[in-house]
Formats: structure tokens, sequence, C-alpha cells
């Protein structure tokens, strides 16, 4: 059963569950897609009934967010906890690694992909990653192409919103893949471009703090949660 919170529904999972759901997936020939919203992509999909449709069909959507969990909180329908996109991906590599399973990393700025792949193969023995390109392409054939050639099981697909769960619907069949994530600014901590926040701040549920003591600028994007959660407590006054 899937957990509405304010247009999109999410699966109600834990962060292993939410791995042993993917690992499951791979299991069946693809695509499937797999969302990770947080408060901004449920707000984006409340103006944009096409990106809403596709996060519906999505085989796997997880609250990646602490907004969400809160959302979900004054909405009466409480989730089991935050699944943070980073963790779940970083919980997949590690079954991935002991598997076999080929991982292809798409997305951010030229040579981000490849550092990223340095560091994931130094930290998951094992893991096949079996190619990269960076997300800034002006055709969407060669990228498919390459995918394809890669014989990929999984893409993380980092993009931003909504253009990597656009991409994923309009493309992940032609990829071959049978699982395709949507993983926003993942590359670029995997990477080592982006700092996560100290595990204290994670714990608290405070990371979006660190993220904007660290890079004021997303003030703008950031001011829009007090609406959101505004919004997730008129839903609940009004009975929806
Ligand atoms: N990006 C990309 N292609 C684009 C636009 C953005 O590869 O056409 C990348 C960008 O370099 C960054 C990621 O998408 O690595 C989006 O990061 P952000 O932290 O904004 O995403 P969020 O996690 O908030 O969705």
């Amino acid at each position: 059963m899937r957990v509405d919170v304010l247009g999109v529904a999410f699966d109600n999972v834990t962060l292993d569950e939410a791995v042993e759901r993917a690992m499951a997936l791979l299991e069946e020939n693809g695509p499937h897609l797999a969302a990770t919203p947080n408060p901004e992509i449920v707000q984006c999909a409340g103006r944009d009934p096409e990106y809403a449709q596709i996060l519906a069909d999505a085989d796997l959507v997880i609250p990646d967010g602490i907004g969400i969990i809160h959302a979900a909180k004054i909405l009466g329908r409480p989730l089991k906890g935050r699944v943070p996109g980073i963790d779940f991906a970083s919980a997949l590599m590690g079954r991935m690694a002991e598997t076999g399973r080929r991982l292809f990393l798409l997305g951010a700025a030229p040579g981000v992909a490849e550092q990223a792949a340095a560091n994931l193969q130094a930290t998951h023995p094992g893991l096949v990653i079996c190619g990269t390109h960076d997300g800034f392409f002006k055709e969407d054939g060669p990228v498919v192409q390459k995918i394809r050639d890669a014989r990929a099981d999984v893409v993380f697909v980092c993009l931003g919103f909504p253009k990597q769960e656009k991409w994923i619907a309009a493309h992940g069949g032609e990829t071959g893949a049978r699982l395709l994530i949507g993983l926003g600014g993942s590359l670029d901590v995997f990477a080592g471009k982006v700092e996560r926040a100290p595990e204290q701040f994670q714990k608290l549920g405070l990371e979006w703090l660190y993220r904007l003591m660290k890079q004021p600028s997303r003030a703008g994007r950031m001011a829009k949660l007090p609406l959101f959660l505004a919004s997730a407590a008129g839903a609940r006054i009004r009975g929806k």
C-alpha cells in the first residue's frame, strides 16, 4: 500500500526494505523506475501533470527528505521513516557488488561521474561500474547506446528533477537496463564535490540546515518548505 503525500504516492519502506524491493526488480525484465522524491519534487509534480503521472507509474517511490516524513505525519498517515536517496544508492551498491550486477553512472558535470566511479569502486570492492556519461549532452541517442553497449543492469540517473525522471520514462526501455533511479545531486556527493552533512545533523533530521549553511544560494528553494508543510496541514483540515 502506498501512502499519498500531497499527490505523490510513496512506498512505506525502510532503507532495507527499499533495497530488497530494488533487488527484486532486478530479477524481472525492465525497465523499472525508482524515484526519490523530496518536498520540492512533490511540489513540482503538483504543477506538472505529466511529471505526476511518471511518479505514479514508478515501480519504487521512496521518501527522501525529512519534509516528506513531517508532511505524512501531519496528514495523519505516517511513513516508517526517511530513506535518503544517497543511502539507498549506497546500500544498493553493496548488494550489487555481492551479486555482480552492473552499474552505469549518468549525470553531473563532465568528469564528475568518472571521479564518483573511482571513489565508489574503492568504497564498494567488487562493484562493477560498466560506464559513465556526463549529464550535459545534447542528443539522447548516443547516451542510450552507450548504456546499452555497457550492458548495465542499473543506471543512476542524476540530471536533477524533473529532467531525470522524464528522461527515464522516455528512454529507460531503450537502454536495456532493468532499473533506473533518479538520484539528483548524488554523483557530486560520491565524487567528493559536495559534502554531506555530518552524522549528527543527519540523525536530527537537520541535513537541510547543514546544506543551507554550506550553500546559502539554496535559501530560495528551501523557503518553499514551510509552505509544503502548510499545504499538508491544509489538506488534513479539509479531510483529504
Ligand atoms: N545536472 C545534469 N544535467 C543537467 C542539469 C543538471 O547532469 O542538464 C546535474 C547537476 O550537475 C547536478 C544534478 O544534476 O549534479 C542536480 O543536483 P541538485 O543537487 O540540484 O539536485 P537535487 O538532488 O536537489 O535534485
